[in-house]
């Protein structure tokens, strides 16, 4: 058991400082200090210029004058850690005061980079915050690129690679049901589960490369296909719950169809109105479009409308049809809008044609109205609801309705972590496949060397989640999307 043991801590020892590619380990400079603005550009209560590395404090003690000593900066200044100062910054060259401001200094290893790392809480605009920052600079700190502080956690190994990832989900989350899926991954919640199925699958990998090097050896038992089939049991667990993930990190698409005048704006407005948030505003990405996202029950829905535009009447129906295919070529569900209190007419049918291949709800509007519409073979096996834009009878069903729609898969149990990262999916979809390969060969008899090909593969794919794997292409488009400071 030793040697097998030993084979699976080697292939453990893969920590993200030595990641290797082409041969050549990564050359991440780590030793130098690192500063930025990490506050948002512009006019606020405080703003925040942050450094990491070695020379944080030398760097604090030729700029920051505590109130307390009374005089220009203090070269001997001995701050407790994860303590906040109160006193100024000072411009070493001319004496002159910058900013007052709060600091505080946070000693290695307990801080967000592993390394030493400072905090300067200055006025919030524009012209301190420069100041300060060129102090930092001139003083020999280099300018932070985006997401460096968070590349320094993660190759310093207090974030893996998801909890890295989670940073910018938890900063950009829309509504709390997705920042709670963030939360959770840059908890590790996430992670532990691929390091565990991880290391089941480096245990397989041991023992068939210990069955491959050393044949004639006495080797311990291990049952290969059930730990293969426990693999694919927890990839497939992982993978249930992504496209829940997807959803509450990016949001949902539907488009709002149907023909001038049955009240598509009208719909709008309500929805936009009864639902708690309106958690950003999205430009419309075409002309003749408008998008709004709404928090519906912590999906960000983001709800593109057709409507808000002057139709010259000779066009009008022709152009209902035309602008329902726009909104509808990108979204992923439609809610198609019919006047209950007219008869159908054809574009009303040529529409419901539009959205046959789509998820969909059939919206019945101006129910507040005598009824007209036969809509019984309107879209067979679609839900229709009833609702009045007017009074907003029926809005609260509509709601739930299309949550339902949304997950229409179901609803994934809270222990599993729910992946909610595209990149995650893919790998573990890439994962599984590897997984069933192996499984296939094992049941099939096959040389244990193609077995051993696929568990590489698949335990390769798990680690480009957490980072143990990853290639320097990778962390740059990673941490590329950060801001500065972060
Ligand atoms: P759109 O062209 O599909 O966006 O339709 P609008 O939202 O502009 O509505 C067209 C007309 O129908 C307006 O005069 C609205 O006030 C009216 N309308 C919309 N919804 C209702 C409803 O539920 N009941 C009634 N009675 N009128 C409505």
């Amino acid at each position: 058991m030793d040697g097998i043991a030993a084979h699976a801590s080697a292939l453990w020892r893969i920590t993200p400082l030595c990641i290797i590619r082409n041969g050549i380990p990564l050359m991440y400079s780590l030793d130098d200090t690192i500063t930025a603005i990490s506050s948002p550009i512009g006019e606020g209560g405080i703003g925040i210029v942050k450094m990491s590395g070695p020379d944080v404090l030398p760097i604090l003690r030729a700029i920051f004058a505590p109130a307390a000593a009374q005089t220009p900066a203090d070269p001997a200044w001995e701050p407790v850690s994860h303590h906040l100062y109160h006193g100024h910054i000072v411009d070493p060259e001319t004496q002159h005061m910058v900013d007052e401001v709060l600091v505080s200094y946070m000693k290695a290893p307990h801080t967000y980079t592993r390394q030493d790392v400072g905090e300067i809480n200055c006025h919030g605009g524009i012209v301190p915050l420069r100041r300060v920052l060129e102090l930092t600079l001139r003083l020999g700190a280099r300018p932070a690129s985006p997401g460096e502080m968070t590349l320094r956690a993660f190759l310093l190994g207090r974030l893996d690679l998801a909890q890295a990832e989670a940073v910018l989900d938890v900063v950009r989350a829309k509504t709390e049901a997705g920042l709670r899926v963030a939360v959770e991954q840059l908890n590790g919640h996430l992670s532990r589960q691929i390091h565990a199925a991880r290391v089941g699958l480096v245990e397989v990998l041991a023992y068939l490369e210990a069955a491959i090097d050393f044949p004639e050896d006495e080797i311990p038992e291990l049952d290969v296909g059930q730990a293969l089939s426990r693999a694919t049991e927890a990839l497939e667990a992982l993978i249930a719950g992504a496209d829940q993930g997807l959803i509450y990190r990016q949001g949902i698409r539907g488009a709002i169809v149907g023909r001038p005048n049955v009240g598509k704006s009208s719909l709008l407005n309500r929805l936009l109105r009864t639902s708690r948030a309106i958690v950003t505003p999205f430009p419309g990405t075409t002309r003749d479009t408008l998008e709004e996202t709404i928090n519906l029950q912590g999906i960000p829905l983001i709800l593109v409308d057709t409507a808000g535009i002057a139709d010259s009447t000779d066009l009008v129906e022709r152009l209902g049809v035309e602008r329902s295919r726009q909104a509808l070529a990108s979204a992923d569900l439609a809610l198609l809008v019919i006047d209950a209190s007219e008869r159908l007419f054809d574009s009303d049918l040529q529409i419901a044609s539009l959205v046959s291949n789509k998820r969909a709800v059939v919206v019945l509007n101006k129910t507040d109205l005598p009824e007209l519409a036969k809509t019984d073979d309107l879209l067979p096996g679609v839900q229709q609801v009833r609702i009045s834009a007017l009074t907003g009878e029926g809005l609260a069903d509509l709601e739930r309705s299309i949550v339902e729609l949304i997950f229409s898969g179901g609803v994934v149990a809270s222990d599993t972590p729910l992946v909610a990262n595209p990149r995650h999916k893919q790998a573990l979809l890439e994962a599984l496949g590897h997984v069933k390969g192996a499984k296939h060969a094992a049941d099939a008899g096959s040389p244990i060397d193609l077995l051993a090909i696929d568990v590489t593969a698949a335990v390769d794919a798990l680690g480009e989640i957490t980072g143990e794997t990853a290639t320097e292409d990778l962390l740059e488009v990673i941490f590329s999307e950060f801001c500065v400071g972060k």
